[in-house]
């Protein structure tokens, strides 16, 4: 950093700046001071899982937010912002020329909007969107009100062996590539590869593989169908949850109608191989376009919306649901519904605990009031002595979900121990588990989550998929998890024997 930046830093964080603009041209200084710290402004359009590996402090990060708003106060259009993002993505390198203009473009108005129009300061935007050394890294803390009369935990041992086992097959995470090219470059200078537009194979060049490539690639149609074809045949489920995230990574390149295409061809492919298995999904963060955006409320009245996803979902889910869902699916993208006697499955919109859903900058407490629904839906399950299973896209206690929002669920689920009996999850790729302790003294485990595995490959995951066996279909079914087993496929034998094989 040269001596003339730290000056101007401190020329703005002692307030001096606003007297030093009085009398100086702002627009072409502020830019000046901009390019500075043009990566953390880069940061904010660029999405967290593309391999922009910027390093900055809270100060810069701070001083470059500073310098933003005076000069969009100094009369900068969204136009000046985005063009000054592109060109400097450009001639920092960090991406290619078509993938810095299409993620500017894309997140652009949304990004200056919540900036222009969020309560908070430039201190907690930072910290809590980068986790960097600031003051403030958490949002303002809020609650639900969660209703007393807790009964006596009660976790069913059932009866073995049960009357009746029902099998429940997860998928998550699918990401599907429409424009996937085998032969074309699996290693290139794009976030995502695989595509001829991005790069041919050639010496030291390695290609796609015909089933998928373990690199950053998503799996092509034909490895989804088959993934499909053979979930049904090793598995035959009674019922079918799927955890998001269909569209695939190309984030810089999409628009409302290519992740609507992805989304619908992905459904259109589990109706034809479950024909008659009720399909519970749930919305992940690549549904929107761009990435992770999921707008809050209270910015519709702005003209902000969700209705292209919620109500394009609601008529694909509809082949599996009743309208008294798909009220709420066009509400806020969550719903509950009991595709068989004695269970009750709650759907949950998990973008808004999304730590990097910037419109929670606009406002954070409990958006669409989900998690008050969400209550009052186990409160209903458990006065009708129904089993509720969770299915959701991000887990909580990571990184990925907010602080306060896991806070708060952890809260319901311990209210309602009782009540529920399976909790699904996704979005990490892998294959793993968690669990929910009591809230008084964190030592007795009052719940399990599962996280399943993706169906798309990226660097180090081969196709899988996971089939639970629960106790259920009986009088007194309980509808908890008997057995877990995880189907995946190697990828590297399949390209060369051009067969995927799907193993425990
Ligand atoms: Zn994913
Ligand atoms: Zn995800």
């Amino acid at each position: 950093m040269t001596p003339s930046t730290i000056c101007r830093i401190l020329l703005i964080t002692t307030g001096l700046w606003l007297n030093l603009a009085v009398a100086t041209p702002v627009v072409p200084l502020g830019r000046e001071l901009l390019a500075v710290h043009r990566e953390t402004i880069l940061r904010v359009f660029l999405p967290r899982d593309l391999r922009a590996a910027v390093s900055l402090s809270c100060l810069e990060c701070r001083s470059a937010l500073g310098a933003l708003s005076l000069w969009i106060s100094a009369g900068a259009t969204l136009e000046d912002v985005e063009n000054f993002a592109i060109n400097e993505c450009i001639t920092l390198n960090l991406f290619p020329g078509d993938v810095c203009f299409g993620m500017v473009k894309l997140a652009g108005p949304e990004v200056l909007y919540v900036f222009s129009n969020s309560d908070y300061s430039h201190d907690t935007m930072c910290g809590w969107m980068f986790g960097l050394d600031c003051v403030h890294t958490e949002l303002d803390p809020w609650t639900v009100e969660i209703p007393g009369g807790k009964p006596e935990p009660n976790h069913p041992e059932p009866v073995q062996p049960t009357p009746s086992v029902k099998k429940i097959l997860h998928l998550s995470d699918l990401h599907v590539d429409l424009l996937y090219d085998e032969g074309s470059a699996a290693v290139c200078d794009h976030p995502y590869c695989c595509r001829n537009a991005f790069g041919t194979a050639g010496p030291g060049v390695p290609a796609a593989g015909h089933w998928g490539t373990l690199a950053y690639c998503d799996i092509p149609l034909h490895t989804l169908e088959d993934l499909l074809s053979q979930a049904a045949e090793i598995t035959t489920p009674d019922l079918v949850y799927i955890t998001g995230d269909l569209p695939p990574h190309d984030v810089w390149a999409q628009n409302h109608a290519t992740n609507l295409i992805a989304i619908e061809t992905t459904m259109e492919l589990v109706r034809k191989h479950f024909p008659d298995v009720p399909v519970l999904n749930t919305l992940g963060n690549h549904a929107s376009a761009p990435v992770n955006s999921f707008v809050v409320p209270a910015a519709y009245g702005d003209g902000w919306s969700m209705s292209w996803l919620y109500d394009s979902v609601a008529d694909l889910w509809a082949e599996w649901l009743p309208e008294s869902a798909l009220v709420d699916v066009r509400r806020g993208g969550f719903y509950q519904y009991s595709p068989v006697s004695g269970l009750r499955v709650i759907s949950l919109n998990m973008n808004f605990c999304n730590t990097i859903n910037w419109w929670l900058l606009i406002r954070n407490e409990d958006p669409v009031e989900q998690l008050k629904w969400f209550v009052e839906t186990l409160g209903n399950a458990e006065a009708a002595g129904e089993a509720v299973h969770i299915i959701g896209h991000i887990p909580t206690g990571g990184g990925d979900c907010e602080h306060t929002w896991s806070h708060v669920f952890n809260q319901i689920v311990y209210r309602y121990e009782s009540t529920i009996r399976g909790i699904f999850f996704g979005h990490t790729h892998g294959d793993s588990w968690s669990v929910y302790y009591d809230m008084d003294t964190y030592t007795r485990p009052v719940a399990v989550s599962f996280i399943s595995p993706s169906g798309t490959t990226g660097t180090s995951h081969h196709p899988a998929f996971k089939v639970f066996e629960v106790d259920g279909g009986h009088e007194d079914a309980t509808w908890v998890i008997l057995d877990a087993t995880a189907y995946s496929t190697n990828l590297t034998e399949a390209n060369m024997e051009e067969a995927l094989q799907y193993i425990l």
